[in-house]
């Protein structure tokens, strides 16, 4: 049985890779500090085969401690400062924790892989998990792929794409087997109510506005999360050292009509006393510096690694939709942590 080293395991994506890991038959250590994106809830009744570990990437001790505890046959890095608002207000917490975290696990990680064996040398990857937000903003047209230019806009932006230098540096400098995997906008289970879709269901069931930036014209892709960690596990397993991949949900949407979609979904799963959730949408004064459009290509993961998707986004709204009202338990202790 394979041992993997997952980071940011408690936050949206990551817990959802851990189940899928788990489901797949390897053994899986999360690492997580545990910040307000970081909930054990999110990780309840995973079984024998998995082990958290509190502890923040920046940490060296703790994170080299990890190592030598566990031996993992490959390292996930999905921890980061995630959210753009965030980085707006506090820029430097995101080049705190996204690069130099980043530079800190790859700096231990080449430690710890010059001293295995020679199988496990070879098998080893270091996998850093980025984002489509690397190579900035689209017009109305085209799409990114693996050799679009990097060209990020905002700090959280930035700071991912200085990560991702670093996995660069350290691959062609020093040889580590790295792969890097950049996506689109995830939606589905256990993602911290203060992104998009969660939120929109949030404000909606509570009575409150639907605040939607700027004239809502902004295009996301949407990608369900677990097709996204389908994606990652096939990097891990077949993505050629140095290599990085694209993954797109083929499902571009205006917000304006994805959060028309949402309230369309309630009104049938939980219709409101008189009218349509569409009342409570509100504009509001547009994020700082917001990127226009993302859409990917991802053709080449599709060839190389056979990636396909499970869920097309109507279908996978709806799920999403029916997870949230029904884990309202959840929702309300992740919001009520305090943290
Ligand atoms: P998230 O904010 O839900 O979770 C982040 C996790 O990282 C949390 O559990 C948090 O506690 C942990 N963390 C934060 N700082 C840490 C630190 N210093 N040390 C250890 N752990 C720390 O984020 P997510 O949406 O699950 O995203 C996971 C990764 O995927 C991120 O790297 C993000 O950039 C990337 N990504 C996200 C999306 C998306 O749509 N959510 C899309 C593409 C890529």
């Amino acid at each position: 049985m394979k041992t993997i080293l997952v980071t940011g395991a408690a936050g949206f994506i990551g817990c959802n890779f851990v189940r899928l890991s788990l489901s797949r038959g390897y053994r899986v250590v999360g690492f997580d500090a545990l910040t307000y994106a970081g909930h054990k809830e999110s990780l309840d009744g995973l079984g024998p085969n998995f082990t958290l570990v509190t502890g923040d990437i920046r940490d060296a001790r703790a994170f080299g401690t990890a190592l030598a505890s566990h031996k993992p046959h490959a390292i996930l890095n999905f921890a980061a400062e995630s959210h753009v608002d965030r980085s707006i207000e506090d820029p430097l917490l995101f080049v705190e924790t996204n690069v130099l975290g980043t530079a800190n696990l790859l700096h231990l990680s080449l430690e710890y892989w010059s001293g295995l064996g020679a199988a496990d040398k070879e098998n080893f990857r270091y996998l850093q998990v980025s984002t489509d937000e690397v190579f900035g903003s689209l017009g109305d047209t085209g799409k990114f792929s693996e050799t679009t230019p990097l060209d990020p806009r905002s700090p959280y932006s930035a700071s991912k794409t200085g990560a991702d230098l670093m996995v660069s540096a350290w691959h062609h400098t020093y040889k580590l087997p790295t792969v890097t995997t950049r996506c689109s906008n995830n939606y589905g289970p256990f993602q911290f109510p203060e992104k998009l879709i969660p939120h929109m269901i949030q404000c909606a069931l509570q009575g409150k506005p639907l605040p939607v930036y700027g004239k809502g014209q902004n295009v996301r892709d949407w990608i369900h999360v677990e097709d996204h960690c389908a994606g990652i596990l096939l990097a891990l397993e077949k993505g050629k050292p140095g290599s990085n991949y694209c993954f797109g949900g083929n499902a571009e949407r205006r917000n304006l009509d994805l959060v028309h979609d949402l309230c369309l979904i309630l009104d049938e799963l939980k219709p409101r006393a008189r009218g349509s959730y569409k009342e409570q949408i509100s504009f509001v004064t547009d994020r700082l510096g917001h990127d226009w459009r993302y859409a990917i290509d991802d053709s080449l993961a599709a060839r190389e690694l056979g990636f396909t998707r499970k869920h097309e986004l109507n279908g996978g709204l709806r799920s999403t939709v029916k997870w949230y009202l029904e884990n309202e338990s959840w929702c309300k202790k992740v919001l009520g942590s305090g943290k």
